[in-house]
């Protein structure tokens, strides 16, 4: 393979080595689109560079003047001719999008000569100069690392002085004083001149085009969207067309459908007489794409035209960048484009019924996670909402939270559990990271395609931007509203519907939301093609309804130990761990009893005729009872109250002792799971007894009951055995006759490694197997979940110590091989052995691939995961 790679030479297949946006530059220009000719260095040479220590191979710089040579006779112009010079855009473009992460200098080959020159020949020495200008910025920007404040503020003062609202305004006069201060800001920034001399322009920009694969941003990207950091970026060298050449030039972004609700009609923005950064990057707020057909009808026709062409070549919506010179469209770049959830969906289905996909393929299309946003929460309350303003509405779904108006802030209140709402002038891709943290996203500028708006489609967030009418200060940010300011300080709770534009003072609360019948669809199609079953976790009735609505086949895990937190049973639950006889204790379990009863009747009545599974108590006890610490303050304090009350100490005397002898010094191994059921079977009796009779009511009521039971923390094939004996004892009393009839199971969490590794012994004894992954990877790798997660993990995962945090998504090396030896040797004794996981890891799309791999009957997952579970296994069977 060569380094360099000619458009015409290349095609949309070879996207490894030149980068997504040079192997679509390749295949348009193969179709015989209107695309500027250039070439493309390779990937490969990208990972060299990085291989020698940051060094370009040798030879490269020959290869690129040897296609620069052919680029200069097909335009019949030459880089760095002061009479006719070519000029190219150097771009970035790596092999999975990541808009706006890295970084592209245009205008290259203008110096001190070629402008001249380029002016007489153009006989616009405006449009000249304003290029030049602009190469200096960028130039400054990405080669020497120069923020661009240094020149924003110049641009800034320039206009003021001459009374320019727009750029556009500026004269040719006035750039040229522009650039020489510019100028004065790199020798004085850098301590080097600008460079003059264009191969060493060209150089340095190409260099610099690989350092921004590195660049803080672009790792924080590709870490959120699991790109390798050894993919590289390709380099793409393009001649310059200009849309900053009058009053019948242009440039803009189309969509072929509109990515926020996945309608189709042609959707996007321009801007006349300007350069294409100008509308990315947010810096005047862009015209809607319908309004071309006036400015330029033939454009617009022809721009229709291609843009239908494209969509369907590539058989998906695309994301079309193109510029306008002196009234000829050109094409600069096509990628699929990047949509809401909801346009996803309708997309996909909308391309099957006009028969351009496969179901199998449209569900292909579908990033189950993304599916998030879908299920997304809305404004609900009748109260009249304090709008502030509306912009415009970037990114679906509503958020509430703590205005935040710099993304460290964002970044750091969220890590203290505080939700945010990030407000910016504009978003920067610098501010990835406040935007990950953020509920949603508010800027004053910018169109839809704004890098804040990509950037937040792209990961669910609801987005609002473009609002003009709000002035952001330092931390602060002013609006009025019918002739009153109104003002917003950091931390004041503000919320914004990312469906309608709004800004509302204050919290607002939120629904949640329904299934749109596109989505049902789609779902429906993947539920025909899936083998593994979608359960749910659910604890409450409510839970329960809700999953199954969203179509969980079944509880994979009902926690008991939540029925015990609500605040009445609290109380309750107490006096049973404080009894110190058994008659005091089964006083209170009696209490407890009925109410449990009632909990499990709920959830069989919500999920009738589906199997729910019900894990007996967990947690340790002391979790039940109040803090120690604070109970030792509270004793200190009543105990040097001169007035203090006897009775009082006492009662606190003995909680505090109760509450020392439960005391764990590491909880997590400890007294909990089968452990507390073994060592005091009556609380387990007690659940036991409520399942059945729960059971018991609801058979009355011709409501069928599934009751799976699952003992937990099972490490010894003995512990299982002797809870089954207890389980069946129970069941027996119990149901009586009805108990040779009635279905139901006894099986295990897999969760202590040794029960993984021991899983033949303990089969003997189960029914079923539900790998508890949260806590198998806990006691894997050996790291307490609390003081992993937020601590060293981010570390290790940040330094690639470790690929992906374990508890998000599966570690199959290790804790994968425990499952499907468990599997495997538990089959072996039992091949009826169900087997299946529950904890977080059934929502994730990778997770879910190796359940289904491995051959698991179905995962558990949150209800709201349920229906991206359900296309994921779909897919897992493609
Ligand atoms: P990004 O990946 O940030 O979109 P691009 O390489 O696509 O960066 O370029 C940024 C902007 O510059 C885009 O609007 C693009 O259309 C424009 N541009 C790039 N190359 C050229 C060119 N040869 N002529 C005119 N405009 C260009
Ligand atoms: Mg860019
Ligand atoms: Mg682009």
């Amino acid at each position: 393979m060569r380094s360099v790679v000619p458009f015409e030479a290349g095609h949309a297949g070879m996207k490894q080595w030149l980068g997504g946006k040079g192997a679509n530059l390749a295949e348009m220009t193969k179709v015989g689109l209107p695309v500027p000719p250039g070439f493309t260095i390779t990937t490969e040479v990208c990972r060299a560079y990085y291989a020698a220590g940051g060094q370009l191979p040798k030879g490269l710089m020959d290869e690129v003047a040897q296609a620069l040579k052919q680029l200069e006779s097909a335009k019949g112009q030459r880089f760095g001719d002061p009479q006719n010079p070519l000029l190219v855009s150097v771009r970035s473009g790596s092999v999975t999008s990541m808009p706006g992460m890295m970084d592209t200098i245009l205008n290259l080959g203008m110096n001190d000569e070629t402008v001249r020159g380029l002016a007489a020949l153009t006989g616009n020495p405006r449009f000249a100069y304003d290029c030049y200008r602009r190469l200096i910025q960028m130039f400054g920007n990405v080669v020497f690392d120069l923020e661009s404040y240094h020149f924003e503020g110049l641009l800034h003062r320039l206009k003021q002085q001459t009374g320019a609202e727009y750029d556009s305004q500026v004269s040719a006069e006035g750039w040229m004083r522009l650039i020489e201060e510019y100028k004065a800001v790199v020798l004085k920034e850098t301590g080097r001149p600008f460079p003059q001399k264009v191969e060493e322009q060209l150089e340095l920009a190409v260099e610099a085009v690989f350092r921004s694969w590195n660049n803080a941003r672009a790792k924080v990207y590709r870490k959120v969207h699991h790109i390798p950091d050894e993919q590289g970026t390709a380099v793409n060298i393009q001649s310059m067309v200009f849309g900053n050449m009058g009053s019948d030039c242009g440039t803009g972004v189309v969509f072929t459908r509109n990515p926020s609700t996945g309608e189709k009609s042609l959707y996007g923005e321009y801007l006349m007489n300007a350069q294409g950064e100008d509308v990315v990057a947010g810096v005047r707020t862009p015209v809607p794409i319908a309004e071309l057909k006036n400015d330029m009808p033939e454009v617009f026709d022809q721009l229709l035209s291609t843009a239908e062409a494209l969509e369907l070549h590539y058989k998906d919506m695309q994301d079309i960048e193109f510029t306008v010179e002196r009234g000829k469209l050109y094409l600069l770049q096509t990628r699929d484009g990047k949509r809401t959830a909801q346009a996803a969906v309708k997309i996909a289905v909308d391309l099957v019924h006009e028969r351009i996909l496969e179901r199998g393929e449209a569900i292909e299309r579908i990033e189950p996670f993304h599916l998030d946003q879908l299920l997304h929460r809305a404004i609900d309350t009748d109260k009249p909402l304090d709008v502030l303003a509306v912009g415009l509405p970037a990114s679906p779904g509503a958020a509430t939270g703590a205005a935040v108006f710099d993304a460290d802030t964002a970044e750091s209140w969220a890590r203290e559990g505080r939700k945010v709402i990030l407000i910016r002038t504009e978003t920067t891709p610098e501010d990835i990271h406040g935007v990950l943290a953020a509920e949603g996203v508010l800027t004053s500028r910018g169109g839809m395609t704004s890098h804040a708006a990509v950037v937040a489609r792209g990961m669910g967030k609801p987005c609002v931007c473009g609002c003009e009418s709000i002035r952001i200060e330092d931390r602060i940010f002013s609006v009025e509203v019918d002739g009153k300011l109104r003002i917003v300080r950091e931390g004041d709770d503000i919320s914004i519907d990312g469906a309608s534009g709004r800004v509302i003072l204050g919290g607002v609360s939120l629904r949640e939301p329904v299934i749109t019948a596109e989505l049902q669809q789609l779902l429906g199609w993947a539920d025909s093609i899936r083998k593994l079953q979608i359960y749910t976790n659910a604890d409450t009735p409510d839970d329960a309804a809700k999953a199954r609505s969203f179509g969980a086949e079944g509880i994979g895990l009902c926690r008991t130990e939540h029925m015990f937190m609500s605040a009445e049973r609290v109380p309750v639950v107490q006096e049973m761990i404080l009894a110190e006889t058994e008659e005091e204790r089964s006083k209170a379990l009696a209490q407890l009893l009925p109410m449990q009863q009632e909990d499990f009747a709920g959830i069989f009545k919500a999920m009738s005729g589906l199997p729910v599974t019900i894990r007996l108590l967990d947690p340790p006890l002391h979790e039940f009872l109040p803090n120690l610490e604070q109970l030792i303050v509270q004793q200190e304090r009543l105990r040097y109250q001169p007035d203090a009350d006897p009775a009082e100490l006492e009662q606190l005397d003995k909680l505090l002792r109760k509450v020392r002898a439960l005391h764990e010094m590491n909880p997590m191994l400890g007294t909990r799971g089968c452990r507390l059921g073994l060592v005091l079977p009556e609380i387990y009796e007690m659940q036991v007894e409520a399942v059945f009779r729960a059971a018991l009511s609801c058979l009355n009521e011709q409501v069928e009951a599934r009751p799976d039971i699952m003992i937990p923390l099972v490490g010894h094939a003995n512990e299982l055995k002797r809870m089954r004996e207890l389980v069946e004892r129970k069941a027996e009393e119990v149901l009586g006759d009805a108990a040779r009839t009635f279905r139901y199971r006894i099986g295990t969490m897999i969760e202590v490694p040794r029960a993984a590794v021991t899983a033949a012994q303990i089969a003997a004894h189960a029914d079923f197997f539900s790998f508890g992954t949260n806590d198998l990877t806990q006691m894997t790798f050996g790291y307490s979940r609390d003081d992993a997660e937020g601590k060293f993990l981010t570390h290790y995962v940040e330094s690639n110590l470790l690929p992906d945090n374990p508890f998000q998504v599966l570690d199959r090396d290790g804790v994968g091989r425990l499952i499907e030896w468990a599997v495997e040797q538990g089959k072996s004794v039992k091949p009826q052995l169900k087997t299946s996981i529950c904890g977080e890891h059934g929502g994730d799309k990778q997770s879910i691939f190796f359940c289904h791999a491995v051959g698991l009957d179905y995962v558990s997952c949150s209800p709201y995961r349920v229906p991206l579970a359900r296309i994921a296994a779909a897919q897992a069977q493609l």
